[in-house]
């Protein structure tokens, strides 16, 4: 579809997006055919790259759950700094075990482990699908979703009189889906998933491993007085996601001022589970990108540092709005909004890597995108948790500034922003595409 103009064109496309993405490989390969439909060409980190004269222009690739995207300008050069907006694919969940199969009493149930640091309650009682990437023996791979298929059942109050005191969830003993009613040593969750497969005959015998987590089905809905709401799984971190993917769509068919910067999307997978990985923000799937484009661009050693010098990150990633019944948790000062646009996220102790300079240009963005935004800064008793921002900042040495869309109900199943915000974290995020810091 064209670039969304407004932002309720925009809230139906993320919820799109969303849809289209229960699982970090999903999120990728849904962002690649868009970046195709854009003219975007995908690139193969086992094949050369691009020299020189045909470094100019707008590409792709994928490691796994993660994707990196950039367009460079016509003008430029060895020097030339990078816009990177960093983001993340995955989302907290539950992931399927070796032998998935389980159940007792007549149930068939999934063994699962826990992914990240999901509200475990916001999961109960909720029609839930399996999603992920299946690997065959021979190294092939098939993206596979099941649609609603499991559930974790909550026990009905006449046999806890004491849950609505406090609902304690163990999570090996409770969380244990239920997918159906059966004998589990006659099913094969396996061969389930390799019905699901969309684009093959999959022989469920030759699965060589898997990455399959599980989502929720319910669709995105717009909600409020006012139609101010916007419900949705997964808005930590599509929202970001989704925002740099469109931005990057849309600055590529846009002509640019002599001397911008070449725009990069970053989108790491495994943020929720601390980014230690070939494809998250601790590993080295950026630098390995920006010194293949700097080479195609015939930088020398030292003119790549320039480059990186020259070059910022803006580390978008959801962040907390004040929740109204829960005011205490929040710092009394800095109590933003939904819909009060995207946040500043700063922290004395850099689990954001905002600092003055960041904070400056973050303001200096906005201000050129005609949007407004506002900062967010924990209360001292609850430390925040953290974003790819100190990663990418460390490993690379990038300014870099942590920003993203506010929510309520982060890591539930179903979470919560207002329907302005991811609008206007695109139109910031397309002015950063554009000017040189
Ligand atoms: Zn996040």
């Amino acid at each position: 579809m064209p670039t969304p103009s407004t932002a309720a064109e925009h809230i139906q496309d993320l919820g799109a997006y969303v849809s289209a993405s229960p699982s970090s490989f999903h999120a990728v390969h849904e962002a690649a055919r868009r970046l195709d439909t854009a003219g975007f060409t995908g690139l193969d980190e086992l094949q050369p790259w691009p020299e020189p004269a045909a470094a100019a222009g707008k590409f792709y690739v994928i490691r796994d759950g993660a994707l990196i995207a950039w367009v460079v300008p016509a003008g430029a050069g060895p020097t030339t700094g990078f816009n990177i907006l960093g983001a993340h694919t995955d989302s907290p969940s539950f992931k399927l075990k070796p032998k998935p199969t389980t159940g007792k009493f007549g149930w068939l149930q999934a063994g699962v482990e826990v992914y990240g640091g999901p509200l475990l309650n916001s999961w109960l009682d909720r029609e839930l699908q399996l999603a992920g990437r299946l690997v065959m023996r021979d190294g092939t791979q098939h993206l596979t979703a099941t649609g609603p298929l499991l559930r974790f059942p909550q026990l009905a109050i006449h046999l806890d009189r004491a849950v609505n005191e406090g609902l304690a969830l163990d999570k090996q003993q409770h969380m244990n889906p239920v997918f159906g009613l059966g004998d589990p040593a006659g099913e094969d969750l396996l061969g389930l998933l390799a019905d699901r497969v969309a684009d093959a005959e999959v022989d469920p015998a030759q699965i060589g491993g898997y990455d399959v987590v599980i989502a929720d089905t319910q669709a995105p809905a717009v909600f409020g007085a006012r139609g101010e709401f916007f419900a949705s799984g997964r808005l930590d971190n599509l929202s970001a996601t989704h925002a740099g993917l469109t931005a990057l769509v849309a600055h590529a068919g846009t002509p640019v001022p002599d001397g911008a910067p070449i725009a990069v999307l970053a989108a790491f997978d495994h943020e929720e589970v601390g980014s230690a990985s070939r494809s998250g923000a601790c590993g080295p799937i950026l630098e390995d990108v920006l010194v293949r484009i700097s080479d195609g661009l015939g930088a020398s050693a030292s003119q790549r540092r320039q480059a990186f010098a020259a070059s910022f990150c803006v580390s978008a990633d959801a962040g907390h709005a004040v929740h109204p019944n829960y005011p205490e948790r929040h710092d009394p000062a800095n109590r933003p909004v939904l819909n009060g646009g995207p946040l500043l996220k700063i922290n004395a102790n850099q689990r954001y890597a905002t600092d003055a300079a960041g904070a400056a240009l973050w303001a200096r963005l906005c201000t050129d995108a005609g949007i407004p935004y506002q900062e967010f800064v924990s209360n001292n008793v609850m430390p925040c948790g953290s974003t790819i921002g100190p990663l990418t900042a460390t490993r690379l040495g990038i300014r870099t500034v942590d920003v993203g869309v506010a929510l309520l109900s982060m890591h539930s199943a179903r979470e919560l922003c207002g329907v302005e915000d991811p609008h206007r974290l695109t139109a910031v995020t397309r002015t950063f595409f554009r000017t040189a810091a």
